[in-house]
């Protein structure tokens, strides 16, 4: 089978590797369709790197997948050959404390795709736990199907926070994962601002909701606290951006809740006087736990269509445009391989 493996920075090579076979009985055999291009796998492809997680070896890329069942393990029940199916990329140890309590996101045995030295899925083949692969319904595509990995986020992120209906959420950065949070939380009843300068994703956050966009091309970033005027109950800060980020603690009313979800700042600046008098509770987010099955559920029976959140889609020997694309196309939300 074909698989495209980041070799160095910058530098993608399709090699011809052995299709993966089932040894264990639990687990499946799944034809890769659709995998969507992640903001970590743009980092490993241009840095080779994310914090502590460096690319030693050949990596293959990629997590947010979907595909179809080719073969089953004889101890799977609930899935079958030509199911479709949502694939979750994290198997937990399933033994640790964290395991069993039931956060297995925070699990430190994972085994996560494309976080070195675990390869990832811009492959055609790959064998997975079949209780980590979800079937989805024929009213949700292969392509749509991938993005049940970012909702899961901003679905766990309204569950950490406990979101209430009629709280006033705001979102800063709208890229796939601030639009699929905002998707959330206007699915958990909140109503939900949003902050952000490109006119593709604020026209797209408007189309799914979102009650007024503070547009960073028209108003200064320092004065947006100003006109928010006590109100805000949670932000959920997806863009990574210090200026943003630092901004945060002021945007929220007394007892506020502030999500850091975005990458890209690892130190703030933050007025821990305010922080206290305030009362403001701020949350870090890693990935999610338990939501695919929820997700899926959601944009079925709410037929949430998430076609317009795909920018384009590539062959997998177009891997290496298919990372540099977002960046060259400011208006790119979310773009897919197809293996
Ligand atoms: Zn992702
Ligand atoms: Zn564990």
């Amino acid at each position: 089978m074909k698989a495209a493996f980041l070799i160095k920075p910058y530098n993608i090579e399709i090699r011809e590797i052995e299709k993966p076979d089932i040894k264990n009985q639990d687990d499946v055999l799944i034809r890769i369709r659709s995998v969507g291009v992640c903001g970590s796998d743009i980092h490993y492809y241009k840095e080779g790197r994310i914090g502590d997680f460096v690319v030693k070896e050949p990596l293959i890329l990629g997590h947010e997948s979907s595909g179809i069942i080719e073969k089953v393990g004889k101890r799977v029940k609930d899935l079958k050959e030509g199911d479709r199916v949502a694939i979750e990329p994290g198997i937990p140890c399933r033994k640790c404390d964290y395991c069993k309590q039931g956060r297995y996101n925070l699990c430190p045995y994972v085994k996560f795709f494309a976080t070195p030295p675990i390869n990832g899925t811009f492959c055609e083949y790959i064998v997975h736990p079949s209780d980590f692969v979800y079937k989805i319904p024929d009213n949700i595509s292969l392509d749509e199907a991938t993005l049940i990995e970012p909702f899961s986020v901003g679905l766990h992120a309204c569950n950490l926070v406990n979101l209430k209906p009629g709280e006033n959420v705001i979102i800063s950065g709208l890229g796939p994962v601030g639009i699929l949070s905002l998707l959330s939380a206007k699915i958990y009843g909140a109503i939900v601002y949003g902050i952000e300068k490109n006119d593709k994703r604020i026209e797209l956050a408007k189309s799914f909701g979102a009650e007024f966009i503070f547009d960073t091309k028209e108003i200064e970033i320092k004065k947006i606290k100003n006109l928010l005027k006590d109100k805000v109950d949670v932000v959920f800060e997806c863009s990574g951006f210090l200026g943003l980020m630092e901004e945060t603690i002021y945007w929220v009313k007394r007892g506020g809740r502030i999500v850091f979800i975005g990458l890209g700042t690892d130190f703030l600046n933050l007025n821990v006087a305010k922080i206290t008098n305030d009362e403001l509770k701020i949350y870090g987010i890693f990935r999610y736990v338990n939501t695919y099955k929820r997700a899926i559920e959601i944009i079925d029976k709410n037929k949430i269509n998430l076609k317009n959140l795909i920018s384009k889609n590539f062959p997998i020997d177009k891997v290496k445009d298919a990372l540099e694309y977002p960046e060259k196309n400011s208006n790119c939300v979310k773009v897919i391989v197809n293996p």
